[in-house]
């Protein structure tokens, strides 16, 4: 929802497939995005994932592809990025594209083909120490050339300056040169801008989701695109409201408590729960009577010391799990009960609740709070669901939310 929510608040209708669809069938948006997790597979599992991502895009008639990676440039010296966009540069016969990482909305640019995060280089960003993708070395020339088969390049910030018919040009003078991957500069909105429509006759585009930012408008120039006002349109889904929260995250932990004084919470506890008591049970009969009068919310959030009280117990990812799994649970039990308007806090618990609603695609609505769309799920019945990851959204979030609903 990170990609997808910018491109439908551009203008673009939007569709998120949560992996790559098991069959071929329409689906009616001007933007799809197949969310992956292959950022720390083997390479060749993320290779062949985004191929078989490729192939169902192809499918559904798309006719431009965004590899999308996270604004920090988050890989391994063996890879994800440059194997996978290298692999779909070849399955697309294309022999050019970028690479740009660089958000600047979000502190992240690119200069000299250095990635800052706010004042500082990549390296001392706190990135450094990242548990899974250390990233030692701010040059994404030497990065991603330490990644890839063929050559890598620089589109440096003063072509960029310069607008998108320079930018294209340089595209010509790096591929002469044999460069087949070109990390680009870009330090604000116009140089995003510039790149996008220098873009607009690349098969393939890589990127964070700010270089997407500069596309839909190729496609509207083309008459491609359908009125712009009306790309974040959602149906009106009727039904009960509730939240569901595993996030521990400091804003979520406001969030709950804010909510918590308005309307009825019900905490489910980790000892309890491993202990054996059907608190999915108890949590869901504790609901269903209330839920004719407004939003219910029921969590496992707690507060660091709790948190950590429960791991010492049950060990950090048995805890984990097992509140992802009765949180999901509880949201199915509710969807039974006839909740139709759902939020979720947490970004693991999140792809629990989806993964057991069978929820396989979304159609993006509009913002709520940055990076937080309204999204609708594709299936049968229409279920609204806003998924929130942990620090996002403001103290009132929850409540909020469900006043921008349609
Ligand atoms: P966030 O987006 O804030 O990181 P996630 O859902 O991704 O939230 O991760 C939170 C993790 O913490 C989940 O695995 C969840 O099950 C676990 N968790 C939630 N509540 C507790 C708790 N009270 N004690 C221990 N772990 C918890």
């Amino acid at each position: 929802t990170d990609r997808a929510g910018p491109v439908v608040k551009v203008g673009m209708r939007g569709v998120q497939m949560i992996g790559v669809p098991a069959r071929n069938a329409p689906v009616d948006a001007e933007a799809i995005v197949v969310a992956l997790k292959s950022r720390t597979i083997p390479a060749e599992d993320a290779v062949a994932q985004s191929l078989d991502a490729l192939d169902w895009l192809k499918g559904a008639g798309c006719r431009q592809f965004f590899f999308k990676y996270c604004s920090t440039f988050d890989s391994t010296e063996e890879g994800n990025i440059g194997p996978v966009a290298e692999a779909l540069l070849d399955a697309l016969g294309a022999d050019f594209t970028i690479a740009c990482p660089a958000f600047p909305a979000n502190q992240r640019t690119v200069f000299k083909g250095h990635l800052f995060v706010g004042d500082v280089l990549l390296n001392e960003s706190g990135m450094q120490d990242h548990p899974l993708t250390p990233m030692t070395d701010a040059n994404l020339v030497r990065v991603l050339q330490r990644q890839c088969g063929s050559k890598v390049g620089l589109l440096p910030a003063e072509v960029v300056a310069e607008g998108a018919d320079a930018v294209g040009e340089h595209y010509n003078e790096l591929h002469g040169d044999g460069v087949r991957m070109a990390i680009a500069d870009a330090v604000d909105e116009d140089d995003l801008r510039a790149l996008g429509a220098a873009c607009a006759r690349l098969e393939l585009v890589t990127g964070g989701s700010g270089v997407a930012i500069g596309l839909p408008a190729n496609f509207r120039a083309d008459g491609l695109l359908g009125p712009p006002e009306e790309a974040a349109a959602l149906p009106r889904v009727e039904g009960f409201a509730a939240v569901v929260s595993g996030s521990c995250s400091r804003a979520t932990r406001e969030q709950v408590q804010r909510m918590g004084a308005k309307h009825p919470a019900f905490k489910i506890d980790p000892l309890r729960l491993a202990e054996g008591e059907d608190l999915v049970a108890e949590a869901l009969a504790w609901a269903e009577p209330k839920l004719g009068r407004g939003p219910v919310l029921v969590y496992t959030t707690a507060d660091p010391d709790a948190v950590a009280a429960a791991q010492a117990e049950l060990g950090r990812d048995e805890a984990g799990a097992m509140l992802e799994d009765a949180l999901a649970g509880v949201a199915e039990g509710l969807v039974a009960a006839g909740v139709r308007r759902l939020i979720v806090a947490g970004g693991e618990t999140s792809g629990a609740v989806v993964g057991r609603l069978g929820v396989t695609g979304l159609r993006i609505g509009p913002e709520i709070d940055p990076g937080v769309p309204w999204t609708v799920g594709l299936g049968d019945p229409p279920l609204a669901l806003a998924l929130k990851s942990g620090n996002f959204g403001g103290p009132d979030f929850f409540t909020e939310a469900f006043e921008r609903l349609p």
